[in-house]
């Protein structure tokens, strides 16, 4: 019932020789796959095509992991290439607050959750580092806009520095220069400027903005874009680049969708670090950027990524290195297959690994039908314990009376021995076979053992 487990794990750690490397012809196909993929989750073409051709020159001869085909390995080195493009250190992800009055200006068309934003990033700023916030509305062409910033500012205790245009000659400079006076004066750490949107960028909008930068000199210039908007939301990180040297990123609606195809678009082509994720309309909605997070959410093959972490992890383990060795000579020992429960035991137990492989969840299934999890395979590595060194290196001199003693030792029934010692016999027999090159895949062992 067991053997095929021990065969899959053999096949795993056994190198045996035969050599294989990711091939040109299995790249192309994945990739075509993946392409789809990537298009889907809205990451702009000339993006999608220049990865790949940087993927193919790094995947072309990879080294191939037995048992894992080449289509998880690719996916896995398109999944770590995604990863290597979100990465940034985390100074660039943190958002730079000095001891004294810190500015920070968020940009941003309108409706992409600019003002939102500004109170979610008060509220963080204020409950994670005890900043004393100040929010101002520099959006002098909609009223709705200032009581917008206000009432958000009122419900999550964060300052707004309140006015009338034609106190200031209706000018956003003047505005942003006294409410920087009002929060230094009230004690204040961190003022957080909401700049004008529009529905457009315009030649007035920038000079605008370039102006408030150039007095204001904020510690951080960020971009708000809408990851929904896809491809246009690039288009408007570069333009908004080009006049106001952004520092930072926040991407608005990335819940639930399982999109991030905006945010690597705009990273791979800007190079501008992100700060935040925004995750839903609540003040508490933002999270911290994890390029993690968001390679997965892309692919969202995270199953697939970590069989292969796994797996490669352990056929970098020394004792499994030196037992593939053993077993390519065709010995195979008790101690032999008490690590290979072992190794099971280690990549999370019979349910995790089973639960990786494509069409083995019915074999699964089965399995948990018959109480075969992971406390019976420490029952039988228990059982293994009890033997003696000469029983374990010649299960063949078991009789009736070495395993009630084997029994009695690890507290269990003899049946309970007596199916240990049949599972350790059919492994080695699927070993042989195995060697013989007689079987070629799981699919090809799940069939064996349905018979069973
Ligand atoms: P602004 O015009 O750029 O200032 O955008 P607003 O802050 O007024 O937000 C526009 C709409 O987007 C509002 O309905 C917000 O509640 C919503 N919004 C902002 N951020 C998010 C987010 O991360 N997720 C979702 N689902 N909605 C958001
Ligand atoms: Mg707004």
């Amino acid at each position: 019932m067991f053997d095929f487990l021990s065969s899959k794990m053999n096949s795993i750690f056994t190198a045996f020789g035969k050599k294989s490397a990711v091939s040109e012809e299995d790249l192309d196909k994945v990739l075509r796959e993946l392409r789809i993929t990537l298009l889907e989750a809205d990451v702009a073409l000339p993006v999608v095509q220049k990865l790949f051709n940087e993927i193919k020159e790094e995947a072309t001869g990879a080294a191939l992991i037995k048992s894992i085909s080449p289509k998880q390995l690719i996916v896995k080195i398109v999944h770590d290439k995604l990863q290597q493009v979100l990465s940034q250190t985390p100074e660039e992800t943190a958002v730079k607050l000095p001891n004294r009055l810190v500015t920070i200006m968020l940009f941003g068309l309108q409706g992409v959750g600019k003002t939102t934003t500004c109170a979610k990033l008060g509220h963080y700023l204020g409950r994670n580092f005890g900043r004393q916030v100040v929010l101002v509305s520099l959006d002098l062409n909609r009223a709705a806009a200032y009581t917008q910033l206000q009432n958000l500012a009122k419900q999550n205790n964060l300052g707004f520095f309140e006015y009338s245009p034609q106190d200031y000659n209706h000018s956003p400079l003047l505005i942003a220069q006294a409410a920087k006076r009002y929060a230094e004066e009230g004690g204040c750490d961190t003022l957080i400027v909401d700049t004008a949107g529009r529905t457009n960028i315009s030649a007035e909008l920038m000079s605008e903005l370039k102006e408030l930068d150039g007095h204001l000199k904020p510690e951080e210039r960020i971009l708000v874009a809408d990851s929904m908007l896809g491809q246009v939301s690039v288009k408007m990180a570069q333009d908004f680049n080009e006049f106001v040297k952004l520092s930072g990123l926040i991407l608005t609606k990335m819940e639930g969708n399982g999109r991030g195809g905006a945010l690597l678009s705009i990273k791979y082509i800007t190079g501008i670090p992100v700060k935040f994720v925004g995750v839903g309309e609540q003040v508490e909605d933002l999270e911290i950027f994890s390029s993690q997070r968001i390679a997965d959410r892309i692919l969202q093959m995270g199953d697939v990524v970590t069989l292969v972490e796994k797996v490669s992890q352990l056929e970098s383990d020394k004792e499994i290195k030196g037992l593939g060795k053993r077993l390519a000579q065709g010995i195979f020992t008790m101690d032999d297959f008490k690590k290979q429960l072992e190794s099971l035991l280690k990549i999370g137990g019979i349910g995790t690994f089973m639960g990786f492989i494509p069409g083995l969840g019915r074999i699964k299934d089965k399995l948990s039908a018959a109480g075969i999890d992971n406390n019976l395979l420490k029952q039988q590595i228990a059982i293994i314990n009890s033997m003696t060194k000469e029983e374990r290196k010649k299960p063949d001199i078991f009789n009736g009376s070495r395993k009630k003693r084997v029994a009695q030792g690890s507290g269990v029934g003899v049946d309970k021995v007596n199916r240990l010692i049949k599972q350790y016999e059919q492994s080695f027999k699927m070993l042989k076979k195995f060697k013989q090159g007689k079987l070629k895949d799981l699919t090809e062992l799940g069939k064996i053992n349905n018979n069973l």
